[in-house]
């Protein structure tokens, strides 16, 4: 049963941080002429708008992009997100009168990026994110979208013709079983495509009690914590993980602090990227306390 609804968290801190890496990812895939193959395997509806619906109803936005919006100076990273949102949003952006346009899922962002050369896949498996995914994206030949299994169905698009792409992950993880999935699943595609730029998304989801500790992940750890270390232990070549914590850790519920991302043979550039960008990020993100960290291992 598929309830998450991507809609009313369009724009949050979370996604701050997966979309400017995500088209940090792509400029840097775009530098050579050859195609690239982008997989995006939990797509969501594609576009959202920040005015009416569900994003309108918590407008997490506000504690998210909209902290960025209206900045004038931003390391390039967020700069250059900054920018491509308030181009898709359409006009000049206020927090108290956000513009008609929409706010650019994973989708978007990768057809707005995406030349003529190169090619997308979409996954959603929602029926209602699916069909207006679907209508968004016919009319553009480069994309197949699929209301099909996005773990499922990665390997048979393994390696692209080109051998060069990015596989998008980026799961609710409503499903316990993605917990596993995940992992599972990157080591059927890594073994077919093990030079690709993969992006992972992890939530971290504040403590509750011990019983859901994680125990083999060390002293403390939970699922979402043991996820990344499963992540970076798989495989051996460039990775890192980037955190970014908008609040503190504790105070139970199912609160979402944070959220991080393990990537593979990310572009060699993003580390200084990155390094200039969480800073500033942690900083006009934080309620109350913000913090990041950047692993990268060779
Ligand atoms: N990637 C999107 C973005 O950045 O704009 C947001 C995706 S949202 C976090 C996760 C989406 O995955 C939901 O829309 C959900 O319906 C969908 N989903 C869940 N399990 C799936 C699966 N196994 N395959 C494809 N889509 C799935």
């Amino acid at each position: 049963m598929l309830s998450y609804r991507h809609g009313f968290h369009a724009g949050n801190a979370a996604d701050v941080l997966k979309h400017a890496v995500l088209m940090y990812c792509l400029d840097y895939l775009g530098q050579k002429e050859a195609p690239f193959l982008v997989i995006d395997t939990h797509s969501g509806a594609g576009r959202y708008s920040l005015t009416e619906g569900y994003a309108a109803q918590n407008r997490e936005w506000e504690q998210g992009v909209g902290r960025l919006l209206d900045q004038a100076v931003l390391p390039p990273l967020l700069d250059r997100y900054a920018a491509l949102v308030r181009e898709s949003l359409g006009a000049k952006f206020s927090a108290e009168f956000p513009p008609a346009g929409r706010y650019p899922g994973s989708p978007a962002l990768i057809q707005r990026l995406l030349r003529s050369q190169d090619r997308a896949v979409c996954f959603e498996l929602h029926p209602a994110d699916f069909a207006v995914l679907e209508d968004t994206l016919k009319a553009d030949k480069r994309f197949r979208v699929l209301r099909e299994d996005g773990l499922g169905g990665l390997k048979a698009l393994l390696p692209p013709p080109s051998r060069r792409g990015c596989v998008f992950i980026d799961p609710s993880y409503e499903m316990k079983s993605d917990y596993e999935a995940v992992p599972e699943k990157l080591i059927e595609a890594l073994r077919r495509f093990p030079t690709g730029l993969y992006i992972t998304w992890y939530p971290l989801l504040a403590r509750r009690s011990g019983a859901e500790l994680n125990d083999d992940a060390g002293e403390g750890a939970t699922q979402q914590e043991a996820l990344r270390e499963t992540l970076l232990g798989l495989y051996s070549g460039n990775r890192c993980a980037v955190e970014l914590r908008t609040a503190a850790a504790g105070g139970g519920g199912k609160r979402l602090y944070g959220s991080g991302l393990v990537i593979y043979n990310p572009p060699f550039t993003l580390r200084k990227a990155l390094d200039e960008s969480l800073p500033a990020l942690a900083e006009l993100l934080r309620e109350g306390q913000g913090s990041w960290d950047l692993r990268w291992e060779e």
